[in-house]
């Protein structure tokens, strides 16, 4: 059984997650002040600034970029489309790549397309099954792209990460546990009742079929939070309709972010693990804003989020789905 619970207090929503019980704080009129979509001119000199030097362009890529060994991959790096991945040279974790999503220095939300991030999503599997296939304790597979410098992206180009870790993460191994306990509780996968139930309620279910589901988080940890949610339980099971059906979903929330005026965000995944699929779990992204990219901003995680765990969210869950729908129309 899925609880959406919330206490008000002071005019404030506590809000708690319906799996882990974390704690999101939402205070609907300061969320629902009235953004008029932002712009920095000093941007655009800072993108062509950045260009001049960039070893994530195509006439830096191969020279300035490691290769992987032959066992990984043959000839050093997975090509697909305007993807190539390769080592990063500055990893904070294991089978720690990078992958670009483009050959352009700079895209905009809008200008994302479906080829380039569906080809980015095949080559990053190709990765996560080559290590695996190359260390049997390569279990488990992470996806994230951070976009524009406020998301903590250091390189302006357009690129993802991808790991390859011998242990789940912590918040993916108590994701794991609390799945594990819902489904010997409720004989059913909390994934699979969730979305049944947010789509019953329509109040934040935003779009889907039988393999993905896209609605906005109940209890939020990031602003604007969508989570895509999948039938498969490990981004490494993921077949090419799959994934083709993510990469239309996200073209489609990167517009409706670009329409609501964010200008950069992070991309997360949770993924089971490569070697089997988890009847108790599925696998989900989350995607959520982050401050627009310009000279001086407002960041949007602060003490309460960074020492105390508590997830103080300025934007309205039910609001974003309805801004959202229409470009899953
Ligand atoms: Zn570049």
């Amino acid at each position: 059984m899925i609880g959406f619970r919330k206490v008000i207090r002071n005019r404030i929503e506590y809000r708690f997650d319906p799996l882990t019980h974390e704690q999101s704080r939402i205070n609907p009129d300061r969320a629902k002040r009235l953004k008029q979509a932002e712009s920095d001119i000093r941007l655009k000199e800072i993108i062509r600034e950045s260009r001049a030097t960039c070893v994530f362009c195509p006439e830096q890529i191969e020279e300035k970029t490691p290769p992987f060994p032959e066992a990984i991959c043959k000839g050093g790096r997975i090509k697909i489309g305007e993807t190539v991945i390769f080592p990063n040279l500055n990893p904070f974790g294991e089978n720690h790549a990078v992958g670009t999503l483009s050959e352009g220095h700079y895209l905009d939300l809008d200008e994302f397309s479906v080829d380039l991030l569906r080809d980015n999503l095949l080559a990053s599997k190709d990765y996560i099954l080559s290590v695996y296939g190359h260390d049997r304790e390569a279990l488990w597979p992470i996806w994230v792209w951070n976009y524009m410098p406020p998301s903590a992206g250091s390189i302006m180009h357009p690129h993802v990460q991808i790991l390859v870790e011998r242990e789940p993460v912590p918040q993916q191994a108590r994701l794991l546990e609390k799945g594990k306990g819902y489904f010997e509780l409720n004989k059913k996968r909390y994934w699979e009742d969730l979305v049944a139930e947010e789509r019953r309620l329509d109040e934040r279910y935003v779009s889907g079929n039988d393999h993905l589901s896209v609605i906005a988080s109940f209890a939020p940890r990031g602003f604007n939070e969508i989570q895509f949610i999948f039938r498969e339980s490990s981004l490494a099971h993921l077949d090419e309709e799959e994934i083709d059906e993510f990469a239309h979903g996200l073209t489609r929330a990167l517009r409706g972010y670009k329409a609501i005026g964010v200008g950069s965000f992070n991309l997360i995944t949770y993924s089971g693990p490569v070697d089997k699929k988890l009847d108790y779990y599925s696998l989900h992204t989350k995607l959520f804003s982050r401050p627009y990219p310009k000279g001086v901003y407002t960041s949007d995680t602060g003490p309460m989020e960074r020492g105390y765990d508590v997830w103080v969210i300025d934007t309205v869950p039910e609001g974003l789905a309805n801004s959202m729908k229409p470009f899953f129309d």
